[in-house]
C-alpha cells in the first residue's frame, strides 16, 4: 500500500475532510512483531468478509493500537526488504514491492481514521492525538529514505505498460515533493514541522467538534421556534431532551456558516443568536478555540514550503494539481469575485425592499425564501414532504445509476458497520457481477464530525485483487420517533453528490492502489460527484422518487419547471460565499515563512476585502476558525477545487443534454473513458477521451449567473 495513503482519503462536501495520517519510531524486532501477530487481533488478516469489508463486529478498541504498532514495524520491515535484497532495482522488487508494502497498517488506518471523523468516541479522540503524529512520522520515516529513493530512481522504465511507467513517475514526484532530495538538516526540520502540523491537525478537529457541539442554540420555548415545521421543533425538543435539557429546544449547528433554520425562524432576535453561534464557533477564547491552532498551522506550511523550494504552501499544494499554475488558480477566483458580488448585492436590494430594512446576514436566507416564493413561485422547504430520505436513496440515486450505468443494489443486513446507523448494500453490474459495497452512514450524532463526505475502507486495484468498499457520510437530523425522515433540497443535493464520489470508487479499473477511485487531484476529485447533481431534477429521475411521503403523490411538474426557471437567482449569494471562502484560504496558504500572524480575525478580514468579497451580508461560507477543509481537511490551498472541477462539470452536463441524456451508452460512455480510470492516466487526457476536447468556462458562467 502506498504510504500516503496509509489513511483513508476522504472528501468532504459542504464540509469534507480526511485525515492524513502519521508515528513515533517504535522500532520494534522481529520479535516484538510476532509477539503482536500471535494476538488475536482482526487488523492482522485481510477481512474473510465478502469484500473485504472490515469486520468491524469483531474489532474493539483495544485492537487499535497493537495494530498500528504492527503495522508501522511490518511496513518498515517490508521498506528495509526492499532496499536490502541486495538485487538490482525492477519494477517488480522496488516499485511493486512498495505498492503492496503496509497491509496491515492500511486495513486498521482506514477503520481508525474513519471513526475518527464518523465515530469519535472519547477512546478513539485520545487515541487518535497519539497516533496521528505517530503517522506523521512513519510517513516521513518512508519518503525520506535515501536509499528507497536511490532504488526508485534506478528502476528501467522499458517494456512497462503505460500505467507502470505513470506509477514510477508518480513515486518520484511525490518523494520529491516530501523533501527526499534534502540535505539531513533540512530533512529533520521537516519531521518536525509534520510530527507537529499532524498534531495540531488532530487537535483543530476535536476541538471544533466540541465548540460546534457546544454552540447549538438553546431556547427556552417553541414560541421562539416560530416558522419551523412541528417535526423540526419535535426533532429540536428531542435534542434539548438528549442533551440533558429536558423541556427545552435545541438548534443543533451544521459545519457551514449558513444554518438551515435560518430560511425559516421568524423570530429576528433567535435569527441572529443563531448566526452569531455559527460564525463565532472556535473563536470564543475558551479552551476549545481553534484560532490559535490555525495560525500556528499556517506559518508551519509556509516554513516547510520555504524548505521544500516553494514559496508559498499554495504554491507546494498547488504544485501536482490539474490547474495550471497558483497565479493561475489565483486569477480565476478573483475574475469571479467581481461579477459574483455584483450580483449579491444586487440580490440584496431586493431583498431590502421585501424586508424593509437593511439585510444583515442573518436576514439573507429568511427574505431569500420569500422573495424566491414570490417572483418564481418556489418555496423550497415546502418540498420537503416529496424527499423521503428511503425513497431517495432508493428510487432516486440508486435508481439514476441503474439507468446511466446498469447497476443494481441489494441491502446486505447481514454484513455490519461500525455503527448501527451504518447500512450496506452490495453492488451488481448489469451482468450481475459484482461491483463493490456501499456503505451509507445518513443521521448526525455527536460522536461525527459536521458536513458530508465519502471515503474508501477498500480500494480497487487489479494488483491486490480487490474490489471498492466506499462509504458515504451526511448529517441528517434524526426525525421524532416512528416518522419519516424528510429531506431539504439541499440535503437531496448532498445525497447524490456524494453518491458521485462514491461511483467515482466504485467504478475504478485500475491495476495499482496508489491510482485507484478518486486517487486524483484535489481539484479534479470534485468533478464526478458534481455531474451526480445533475440527475436530482431529470424528468425520468425525479418522477420516480420525488413522491408525497404521505399522498404519493408525485412532486408537480410546474414546480420543477419553477425551480428551473428561477435558475440563477440566488446565485449571487452562493458564489460569492463560496468565492470569500476560497480566497481566505488562498490568504492563509500565501503567506511566506516567517510571517507573524497577531491577529487571526483582522487577517481574514484583510484578505476578504483584498478579493472585493467584504460584503457583510455575505459572510464566507467558512471561516477560519471553523474551516475544518483547510485545517482538519485535506484541502489547503485546495479550496478553489470544487469551482475548478465544477467547469469540468457544467460542460460535462452540457455534454449528456446535447448528447440524449439519461442513457445507457451515455453511461458506459461516461463511466469507461473518465470513471473507472482513477489516476491511472493523466485526468485531463481522460476529460479529453471523454469529451473529446479541453472543457470551456461559459457553461460553468452561464450556470452560476456571471456570464
Ligand atoms: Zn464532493
Amino acid at each position: 500500500m502506498p504510504v500516503r495513503r496509509s489513511t483513508g482519503r476522504s472528501y468532504a462536501d459542504e464540509v469534507r475532510g480526511c485525515p492524513r495520517v502519521s508515528v513515533r519510531g517504535s522500532a520494534h524486532t522481529g520479535t516484538d512483531v510476532q509477539k503482536l501477530v500471535l494476538m488475536s487481533n482482526p487488523f492482522f488478516e485481510p477481512s474473510t468478509l465478502d469484500y473485504q469489508l472490515p469486520p468491524f463486529a469483531s474489532i474493539r478498541d483495544e485492537h487499535y493500537l497493537p495494530a498500528f504498532d504492527a503495522g508501522f514495524a511490518e511496513h518498515l520491515a517490508e521498506i528495509d526488504a526492499i532496499t536490502d535484497s541486495g538485487e538490482v532495482p525492477t519494477f517488480e522488487n522496488t516499485v511493486v514491492a512498495l505498492e503492496r508494502a503496509g497491509a496491515t497498517l492500511h486495513r486498521v488506518a482506514t477503520v481508525f481514521f474513519s471513526n475518527s471523523v464518523s465515530h469519535a468516541t472519547p477512546f478513539i479522540q485520545d487515541l487518535e492525538q497519539q497516533i496521528a503524529p505517530r503517522l506523521a512520522e512513519h510517513e516521513d520515516n518512508i519518503t525520506l529514505n535515501r536509499a528507497l529513493f536511490a532504488r526508485l530512481r534506478e528502476v528501467p522504465l522499458d517494456g512497462l505498460d503505460d500505467e507502470s511507467v505513470r506509477l514510477v513517475e508518480e513515486y518520484l514526484k511525490s518523494f520529491v515533493r516530501a523533501g527526499a532530495e534534502l540535505d539531513d538538516d533540512s530533512q529533520a526540520t521537516l519531521r518536525r514541522l509534520n510530527s507537529e502540523l499532524s498534531a495540531l491537525r488532530t487537535e483543530f478537529s476535536q476541538k471544533l467538534l466540541k465548540d460546534t457541539n457546544d454552540s447549538a442554540l438553546l431556547l427556552d420555548s417553541a414560541e421562539e421556534l416560530d416558522g419551523l415545521s412541528a417535526d423540526a421543533i419535535s426533532a429540536a425538543a428531542g435534542a434539548a431532551a438528549d442533551a440533558g435539557h429536558e423541556g427545552k429546544y435545541l438548534l443543533t449547528l451544521i459545519l457551514p456558516t449558513a444554518q438551515p433554520a435560518l430560511e425559516l425562524l421568524t423570530d429576528r432576535g433567535v435569527r441572529r443568536r443563531l448566526h452569531e453561534a455559527s460564525v463565532n464557533r472556535g473563536a470564543r477564547g475558551n479552551d476549545a478555540d481553534t484560532l490559535a491552532i490555525a495560525t500556528r498551522m499556517a506559518s508551519l506550511r509556509a516554513e516547510r514550503a520555504a524548505l521544500l523550494g516553494f514559496d508559498t504552501h499554495a504554491a507546494a499544494a498547488t504544485d501536482n494539481q490539474t490547474a495550471p499554475s497558483l497565479e493561475a488558480i489565483t486569477d480565476r477566483m478573483r475574475e469571479l469575485a467581481a461579477p459574483a458580488v455584483r450580483n449579491a448585492r444586487s440580490e440584496a436590494e431586493e431583498l431590502e425592499t421585501a424586508a424593509g430594512h437593511a439585510i444583515e446576514p442573518w436576514d439573507w436566507a429568511f427574505y431569500a425564501s420569500r422573495v424566491r416564493k414570490a417572483k418564481f413561485d418556489v418555496d423550497l422547504d415546502a418540498l420537503r414532504p416529496y424527499f423521503d430520505l428511503e425513497r431517495v436513496i432508493n428510487e432516486g440515486v440508486f435508481f439514476a445509476a441503474n439507468r446511466l450505468y446498469g447497476l443494481t443494489f441489494t441491502e446486505r443486513p447481514d454484513l455490519i458497520g461500525y455503527h448501527p446507523d451504518v447500512r450496506v448494500w452490495e453492488v451488481f453490474n448489469e451482468d450481475g457481477s459484482g461491483l463493490g459495497l456501499f456503505l451509507g452512514d445518513y443521521y448526525t450524532r455527536d460522536t461525527k464530525s459536521g458536513g458530508a463526505w465519502m471515503n474508501s475502507f477498500v480500494d480497487q486495484s487489479a494488483l491486490e485483487g480487490t474490489r471498492a468498499v466506499v462509504i458515504n457520510n451526511l448529517n441528517i437530523s434524526r426525525p421524532g420517533e416512528g416518522e419519516p425522515t424528510l429531506l431539504s433540497y439541499d440535503q437531496v443535493v448532498t445525497t447524490f453528490h456524494e453518491f458521485g464520489h462514491a461511483l467515482h470508487g466504485l467504478f475504478s479499473d485500475v491495476t495499482y492502489p496508489l491510482f485507484s477511485g478518486t486517487s486524483v487531484p484535489r481539484d479534479f476529485v470534485e468533478y464526478p460527484s458534481q455531474v451526480n447533481e445533475m440527475w436530482i431534477l431529470w424528468p425520468e429521475i425525479v418522477a420516480h422518487y420525488a413522491r408525497h411521503h404521505e399522498t404519493g403523490e408525485a412532486l408537480p411538474q410546474d414546480v420543477i419547471d419553477r425551480i428551473h426557471a428561477a435558475g440563477a437567482w440566488g446565485e449571487g449569494f452562493e458564489t460569492t460565499a463560496y468565492l470569500g471562502a476560497a480566497l481566505l484560504d488562498l490568504a492563509w496558504h500565501s503567506i511566506p515563512a516567517g510571517t507573524v500572524i497577531e491577529d487571526p480575525l483582522a487577517f481574514e478580514a484583510a484578505a476578504l476585502a483584498d478579493a472585493g468579497l467584504d460584503f457583510a451580508p455575505v459572510p464566507p461560507r467558512y471561516r477560519t476558525s471553523y474551516f475544518k477543509h483547510i485545517f482538519a481537511g485535506g484541502y489547503a490551498a485546495s479550496y478553489y477545487a470544487y469551482i475548478w472541477s465544477e467547469m469540468l462539470d457544467a460542460d460535462t452536463v452540457e455534454w449528456f443534454r446535447s448528447s440524449g441524456g439519461l442513457t445507457r451508452g451515455n453511461g458506459d460512455h461516461f463511466r469507461r473513458e473518465l470513471l473507472s480510470r482513477g489516476n491511472s492516466i493523466d485526468p485531463l487526457e481522460a476529460f479529453r477521451r471523454f469529451r473529446g476536447r479541453d472543457a470551456e468556462l461559459q457553461p460553468l458562467l452561464v450556470r452560476r449567473g456571471l456570464a
